[in-house]
């Protein structure tokens, strides 16, 4: 018997205008879910009547501050949950840098949902029954942690190794010869340094060969995701999630050509921030979703502040369901300079397709005589340093529009980010005013 390709071939594989259809049935549903369970979307939910996917935009959005509110208002799981406290079995809470961690409730058919979905992710990027996978994303409150189940749904041989010390990470990987992991691209990165740090040539001496990367947008960059799948001999399948719908809700396919998210569970719209007017395919806007199945807490075009672009155009695998083309960065870590829109992952491609830099960098914006200063700082591995200046500073000019002063250390000099990365620091005060 040949192995199926698709986890659920007739979803994965519908028509767009069938997937429409089918969204719209699905989005009533929810809506009405929402009324009848939700204080706060009864109020909020006005009763028109949906006649086309794009009516859609008729409803009010919801955000992160919204959630956090309704959350505090009526605690502890606040006025969007739509169903009785009986009903929840898990709770994922927001890594939270800031503030009150918000928590998503997933009722047991949710859960259900969600990990299925993770199966789906797996095995679309190539993981099978007779794969060993070592999940190296943190085991707490983070969502990361549970999307090991998919795996395991799926049939590989799972090891919930979470995010333990290095060391000990690449002790288990030599011991069980692991094919896959999942970490965020940064750590993926300083995992294989350690490992040349002790002697071990990651391409040759381990046994990774894919490695699922999310967390950050890394994993779109192509010249960061070309440096680690190099340094590993592996691939690198690219993952978006938000703990407030599910763990990952779209993921790489084998052709490595955009990630499909999952039309089925939620409805994709990429707006311009400024006009919230739709963007067409391959412009910049930002992603709203909203749940389709999610039953604990519905989320109605729910801003998620991510900026991507996306594509329509069946994929060569044969899903039909939308692509991004990468996740360029976060409305809110958008940095105005000048008054250009700069995204740190701009400069992150830049830099890491420089041959003659290690990759590590540094980004800081500062203002000097009312003027925005941005500094790119970089560790030099083979030029001078002012050969260097003069490089980097014309290919930043040139890709993002700006004019950086550059400082050049040795290699080693920058600290070595690991899991979510802080390279960018904003010295400036009232930089949004
Ligand atoms: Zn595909």
């Amino acid at each position: 018997m040949t192995e199926k390709k698709y986890w659920d071939k007739e979803i994965e594989t519908l028509p767009r205008n069938d997937l429409e259809k089918y969204q719209l049935k699905l989005l009533k549903n929810e809506l009405k879910f929402a009324r009848r369970g939700s204080p706060y979307y009864k109020k909020v939910l006005p009763k028109t009547e949906l006649k086309s996917i794009e009516d859609i935009r008729k409803l009010p959005f919801v955000n992160k501050q919204i959630i956090r509110e309704r959350q505090q208002a009526h605690e502890p799981f606040g006025d969007m949950v739509a169903v009785p406290e009986r009903d929840i079995v898990y709770i994922s809470a927001s890594s939270g840098s800031t503030g009150v961690p918000t928590a998503s409730p997933f009722t047991a058919q949710d859960f259900e949902d969600f990990i299925d979905c993770q199966a789906r992710l797996f095995w679309r990027s190539g993981m099978r029954k007779t794969d060993r996978y070592i999940h190296a994303l943190n085991f707490s409150l983070f969502i990361g942690g549970p999307c090991v189940l998919g795996a395991q749904k799926l049939g590989a041989l799972s090891i919930h190794a979470g995010s333990i010390p290095s060391e000990r990470l690449l002790n288990f990987i030599k011991q069980f010869q692991p094919g896959w992991t999942w970490t965020t691209p940064s750590y993926a990165w300083y995992l294989g340094e350690t490992a040349k740090k002790a002697g071990l040539d990651p391409a040759k001496d381990l046994s990774i060969r894919n490695i699922i990367c999310s967390g950050e947008p890394g994993g779109a960059i192509k010249e960061t995701r070309e440096n680690i799948e190099a340094l590993w001999n592996a691939n690198l399948y690219e993952y978006y999630g938000l703990s407030d719908i599910f763990g990952a809700c779209a993921g790489s396919c084998t052709e490595k050509s955009g990630i499909h998210i999952e039309e089925d569970h939620m409805i994709v719209e990429v707006l311009d921030p400024k006009t919230d007017e739709p963007v067409g395919e391959g412009e910049r806007g930002e992603m709203v979703l909203t749940t389709l199945k999610k039953r604990a807490r519905p989320l109605i075009r729910f801003r998620t502040g991510d900026i991507v672009t996306y594509t329509d155009e069946k994929c060569n695998c044969g899903r039909t369901h939308k692509r991004l083309h990468g996740i360029h960065g976060r409305t809110d870590d958008m940095l105005i300079i000048k008054g250009v829109n700069v995204f740190p992952s701009d400069v992150e491609a830049v830099v890491r397709g420089s041959n003659y830099l290690t990759g590590e960098y540094r980004l800081v914006v500062d203002r000097a005589k009312h003027l925005d200063v941005l500094t790119v700082e970089v560790e030099n591995t083979a030029k001078k340093p002012a050969e260097v200046q003069n490089l980097l500073a014309s290919a930043i000019k040139a890709r993002l529009g700006v004019t950086a002063n550059i400082i050049v250390h040795p290699p080693g000099t920058l600290p070595r980010e690991t899991h979510k990365a802080k390279r960018i620091i904003d010295k400036r005060t009232n930089v949004w005013s």
